[in-house]
């Protein structure tokens, strides 16, 4: 790989080249998924040649070596000298695929002050993580940010990955508006949907677990494996947690309008506060709480689907020893006493960046 300035991606002016008409959709759409189906094959064997890639994809020769003749021309590709194989007629040329080569821009929208966007390749290697303030524009940051890292890419962009909270109504136009913008498939995800897809692909995710984001909000996701140890496919979505009433002391108001719950306890936004208002030596006592409320509520959840852990994904100044102690206990507290949950922080500072990339990458890669 080039070790000079990678060439800038060619962005449209928004506004003045619409898209193409739909003319040669269908076209497209087989390319597009022949092409997915011969990456998806790179990935299993990364080094092929263009017979191989026919007989393991069950494409005609023709339409191999057209999108063979891409790739190379993206550099997904490069061709690695000839095969080994003892077989009469001219040797093959074999391919090798640099997985370094496919680029998503991945961007974490699940803080409340702050965008967080990489390149992102596919084994979940970052680079150029860039963080910018959300100064209450995010649609407009994002939008820069995607730009920048396009600029940054070193190879037309596989897609884009944005991980957000559910229903975050800040984010609605952006999709439509990068993709007049970017020449790449935009994907919005649930921020905590992707940070547990990373923990199960990038970080120790190997029994059921259930995982928790807390970020602008407080999103959990299920991810559970079957008798033979291989994850189960989606095995739920992301869901809200905030708004569950955490139980005793009703603590501040939220912004829901009710009294008591996690979200007013255990939020990003709610802790910093707490965290800001509070002298040093009340900063512990303050991330006990909170984990006392969220351990709480998270016990109901493990012990309805009998999951053996609880992984909390988050900022580190607020996923730390205190609010994991205080959180393991109320579960403890809460559960069956040989059957409570282990409650563990997640080692992924990045799980969002991550997760985004993995999941742009099974998209575009899989036959649709
Ligand atoms: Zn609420």
């Amino acid at each position: 790989m080039s070790t000079l300035l990678p060439p800038a991606t060619p962005l449209k002016t928004p506004g003045t080249t619409p898209r193409t008409p739909s003319v040669n959709t269908h076209a497209q759409g087989i390319r597009h998924r022949n092409r997915g189906l011969v990456l998806r094959t790179l990935m299993q064997h990364s080094v092929v040649s263009r017979a191989d890639l026919a007989r393991l994809t069950g494409l005609a020769r023709p339409t191999i070596s057209e999108l063979v003749k891409d790739l190379l021309d993206d550099g997904v590709l490069r061709e690695s000298g000839q095969s080994q194989d003892a077989r009469p007629g001219k040797p093959a040329v074999m391919l090798e695929f640099d997985q370094r080569a496919v680029q998503v821009i991945a961007l974490d929208l699940s803080a409340p002050d702050h965008i967080a966007g990489a390149l992102a390749t596919p084994d979940g290697r970052l680079a150029h993580r860039l963080v910018r303030p959300n100064d209450g524009y995010q649609v407009a940051a994002a939008a820069a940010l995607i730009g920048e890292l396009s600029r940054l890419a070193s190879h037309p962009p596989l897609g884009v990955g944005i991980g957000a909270p559910s229903g975050s109504s800040a984010l609605l136009g952006l999709s439509a508006l990068l993709a007049q913008t970017i020449d790449a498939p935009v994907h919005l995800f649930d921020d905590a949907d992707l940070a547990a897809d990373a923990e199960l692909r990038f970080g120790d995710g190997d029994s059921d677990f259930l995982l928790v984001r807390l970020g602008a909000r407080i999103g959990t996701a299920i991810r559970a494996f079957d008798d033979d140890g291989a994850p189960v496919e989606r095995s739920t979505g992301a869901r809200e947690l905030a708004h569950v009433v955490a139980g005793g002391d009703p603590g501040d108001t939220c912004p829901c309008g009710r009294i008591g719950c996690v979200h007013a306890w255990a939020s990003v936004p709610a802790l910093s506060r707490r965290l800001g208002a509070a002298v040093t030596a009340d900063q512990a006592a303050v991330l006990a709480a909170a984990g006392s409320r969220l351990g709480t509520s998270l016990s109901v959840i493990a012990a309805a689907v009998d999951l053996p852990t609880i992984v909390l994904s988050g900022p580190a100044s607020i996923v730390g020893d205190d609010l994991i102690a205080a959180t393991a206990a109320a579960v403890q507290a809460a559960s069956h006493p040989s059957l409570g949950p282990a409650v563990r922080r997640s080692a992924l500072d990045d799980a969002v960046l991550q997760g985004a990339a993995a999941r742009v990458v099974a998209q575009e890669f899989s036959a649709r």
